[in-house]
């Protein structure tokens, strides 16, 4: 069962949410407006941890044994009773990473250890060795050592039977490093989404063809196909579909194969109509005005088994309406339950910015440092036809509703568009 799809209309779902107006939508309305529509989907598969990377975990995972399984060393050193410490002790062993000393450690014993080396029983405290004076195999150690100091305990990373990831856990290095530590070699994990795509406009000419008076070429089929494959998801791309109800038709009904479907073009007011009539033929689309720029048209719904976002034209609205909308749905729709908002951090404004209340924008940034301080600046001309302004930025600022115009000096958010992990 996918249960991608519920049977509650989309229109009843949004109608029950505050605030909810789609003619002045508000940007965080819009968001909690698809994913109260949207069920993830439960489809899982078992993969070795290696190809789970970028994946969503499907089960829990509970440690059966402690990590570290025994209690180690920190450091090279020595490992001591540290009620003994006051008198020169006695080395009477080594304890490697690997090779424990198997004896045990007496009353003013002591026995040379490597970082990993197992605790010798009779043992507490490791004294680091650059601290300890050696007489042949008396060894002296300087006061003011504390108890426990260089112990790595068993079960300190993991513990068993604690569970440590969970469903819905993007798997990053660290979860892929942290699974295997537990000895574990396959995950179950969420199948990977499928998403179509298409192009919708007369003006549009492809790669490898003249282009006649009037028209541009399709650039919007590749920034999807950027971004989505830096989700991770499955794409089909279905190319460019002329203004013309029989062929978006068609179209449509070949990407409705897919978890999701994002189309671009096609939604402004003068072209939505006939749009809309198809799309409400074929399934349940709301079309959204959003309190926002860019990218103020804008379609969500379903069509057929399939959630379809009708993004607008403007190759830059393109890119904002997908990270401001889609990608949070497409996350929720592939099960993701970790935090997956972009974070927003503050630097101040280089310079001024134009902005009226009313409506959430996100100009082109550069993120940058001045004196240790970190300041962002517009990247010049922020039309939503302007693609440039994305290429040259590093982040969003994101100037909020409410917000009027910005003075140089005062604080602004700003999202970025590169992620470590
Ligand atoms: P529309 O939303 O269809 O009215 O398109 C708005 C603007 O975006 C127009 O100037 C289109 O030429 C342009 N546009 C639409 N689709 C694309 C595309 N795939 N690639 C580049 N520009 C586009
Ligand atoms: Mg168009």
């Amino acid at each position: 069962m996918s249960g991608k799809i519920g049977t509650v209309p989309i229109s009843q779902v949004v109608s029950c949410l505050d605030g909810y107006d789609p003619d002045a939508l508000h940007v965080d309305k819009a968001r909690e407006a698809m994913r109260a529509c949207i069920t993830p989907i439960s489809e899982t598969q078992t993969l070795p941890i290696r190809e789970s990377l970028g994946r969503v975990l499907a089960q829990e995972i509970v440690p059966a044994i402690n990590v570290p399984s025994h209690d180690n060393s920190a450091m090279d050193g020595y490992a001591v009773r540290i009620a003994d410490i006051d008198k020169p002790m006695t080395e009477i062993g080594t304890a490697l990473a690997g090779k424990p000393f198997s004896g045990a450690v007496g009353a003013g014993q002591c026995v040379r250890i490597m970082t990993g080396g197992v605790m010798p029983a009779g043992t507490d405290t490791v004294v680091i060795q650059e601290v300890v004076k050696r007489e042949g195999n008396r060894i002296i150690v300087p006061p003011g050592q504390k108890r426990a100091q260089n112990v790595r305990y068993a079960g300190e990373d993991l513990k068993v039977g604690v569970p440590v990831l969970g469903p819905g856990k993007l798997l990053r290095p660290a979860e892929l490093g942290l699974i295997a530590s537990l000895g574990i070699g396959e995950v179950r994990v969420v199948r990977r989404l499928r998403v179509a795509f298409f192009s919708t406009g007369d003006e549009l000419a492809s790669i490898g063809t003249a282009l006649k008076e009037g028209e541009v070429y399709d650039s919007n089929r590749y920034t999807l196909h950027g971004m989505l494959e830096r989700l991770g998801v499955e794409i089909t791309d279905l190319g460019v579909v002329r203004d013309d109800p029989a062929a978006l038709e068609a179209a449509l009904r070949k990407a409705q194969a897919a978890d999701a479907v994002i189309t671009t073009g096609g939604v402004s007011v003068g072209e939505a109509d006939f749009i809309k009539a198809l799309m409400a033929k074929m399934g349940e689309v709301l079309f959204w005005k959003i309190a926002m720029r860019p990218g103020r048209p804008m379609a969500f719904g379903r069509i057929g088994a399939s959630w379809l976002f009708g993004l607008p034209g403007n190759p830059v609205a393109v890119m904002v309406t997908f990270y401001q909308f889609v990608r949070h749905a497409l996350l929720h729709l592939a099960g993701r339950t970790d935090g997956y908002a972009i974070p927003l951090l503050s630097a101040t404004a280089a310079d001024n910015i134009r902005k009226v209340p009313g409506r959430t924008e996100y100009q082109r940034g550069i993120l940058f440092r001045d004196a240790g301080e970190w300041q962002v600046r517009i990247t010049g001309q922020q039309g939503s036809g302007v693609l440039r302004s994305m290429a040259e930025a590093n982040c969003f600022i994101v100037l909020e509703h409410e917000r009027g115009a910005v003075k140089a000096g005062e604080q602004v958010r700003v999202q970025l568009f590169e992620g470590l992990a």
